[in-house]
């Protein structure tokens, strides 16, 4: 199996820069999931991988040796692309058994791998269609196929599910991280949405115009956002993030959240981390919705706000809470909770809140980098 080493990398197409300054390994049987929002550059990353574009800068490393000379043929590497390209004029037993017959693998072995991953990914029963008459998830799932069978050094996968339907998604993504821990490849996934990545990944790469913002477990991107970028890109619904202030009156400081009366204390930890961070203009405050209790009665550091709107998911229900109002563009500064669907509350009401302090994020406005 291999890692995967990239060292400065840069491309440009033009005067567009796709990829700035990337510097990432993936270790051996590693699965890492490239995230980000259209366009950040993820698709160029995984192509200067599999060779199918060069770097203006930098260098690719396939366990250790630099690869960047190498064509796509000679770094085995399969790639399955969010547009799937099919031989038209081959069955999709054919299809998933071409790179098979390319390497002279015996019928009986041939037999048994195609209907292995067929059986997997559910497509027994259209192993003699042709392509044409192929719906999109159909046609995604043999592609997805024609890669698993090659059982190569590397996988890299650009939405590989994009065209397939929900439930269909959430199964198939279950078969491709049971089949990746089961083979051990070494795999880079590419995908927009944060579920699948965080569903699959041992460790996501977060990417925004370019740059990798930042790479760790699921957990630690959501849980440790580095940067404004990652806090606000990651959760559903995402982390609330308001604009605050640090006040100290009389040796105590706090942080007060811009045109509302909430301030709050900080403990002498997270004032020691503010002091030595150079920041002393302005913050942003984030916390997740989740990580916020609701009350009716009053209660110590409660802080008391209305109900604005109240959307009920099912499982939870989203609270939209005034906190104040924004006295330059009257726009209501908004606070999003999440309750259990049992709690009783109607819009208009006043309930009180407490913020999880060990759950709060801080960042910097201008560097958009996290103090805490
Ligand atoms: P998506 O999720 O929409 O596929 P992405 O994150 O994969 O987006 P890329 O396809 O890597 O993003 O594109 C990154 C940037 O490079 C974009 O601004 C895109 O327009 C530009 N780009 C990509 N390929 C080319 C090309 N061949 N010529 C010119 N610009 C390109």
């Amino acid at each position: 199996m291999a890692q995967i080493r990239l060292e400065n990398i840069e491309k440009r197409f033009g005067d567009v820069v796709a990829v700035r300054d990337f510097n990432l390994q993936v270790e051996d049987k590693e699965f890492v999931v490239f995230l980000g929002p259209s366009g950040c550059g993820k698709t160029t990353t995984l192509r200067l991988i599999a060779g199918l574009e060069h770097p203006n800068q930098g260098d690719i490393l396939i366990d250790g040796n630099r690869v960047n000379d190498l064509s796509p043929a000679d770094r085995d590497i399969a790639f399955v692309f969010q547009f799937y390209a099919l031989y038209p004029h081959l069955s999709v037993y054919d299809n998933i058994a071409f790179p098979l017959k390319a390497v002279k693998v015996t019928k009986s072995a041939i037999d048994e791998q195609v209907a292995n991953v067929a059986k997997i990914l559910q497509i027994t029963d259209i192993l003699n269609r042709k392509p044409s008459v192929l719906s999109g998830g159909e046609m995604q799932r043999v592609a997805l196929g024609r890669a698993m069978v090659r059982q190569p050094k590397v996988y890299l996968l650009d939405e590989p599910m994009a065209n397939l339907d929900a439930k269909l998604r959430i199964d198939t993504r279950a078969e491709i991280k049971r089949l990746q821990h089961e083979i051990g490849a070494t795999t880079i996934y590419v995908t927009h949405d944060q579920i699948e990545a965080m569903s699959l990944a041992d460790r996501i790469a977060v990417i925004h115009q370019g740059l990798l913002q930042q790479i760790g477990t699921p957990h630690e991107v959501y849980n440790k956002p580095k940067s404004l970028f990652v806090a606000g890109f990651m959760g559903m619904p995402t982390m609330n993030l308001l604009d605050a202030e640090v006040t100290t009156h009389e040796g105590t400081t706090a942080l007060q959240l811009s045109h509302t009366d909430v301030r709050l204390f900080l403990s002498s930890e997270k004032q020691t981390i503010l002091n030595n961070s150079n920041s002393d203009k302005s913050f942003v405050f984030g916390i997740r919705p989740e990580h916020i209790n609701v009350s009716n009665e009053p209660s110590g550091e409660g802080i008391s706000a209305n109900v604005h709107l109240i959307e009920p998911l099912g499982s939870v229900n989203i609270l939209d809470m005034i906190l104040g109002t924004n006295q330059d563009t009257q726009e209501p500064i908004l606070l999003r909770v999440r309750t259990h669907p049992s709690y009783q509350v109607a819009v208009g009401d006043t309930i009180w809140l407490d913020f999880n302090v060990d759950q709060m994020h801080l960042f910097d406005r201008d560097t958009e980098q996290a103090i805490w």
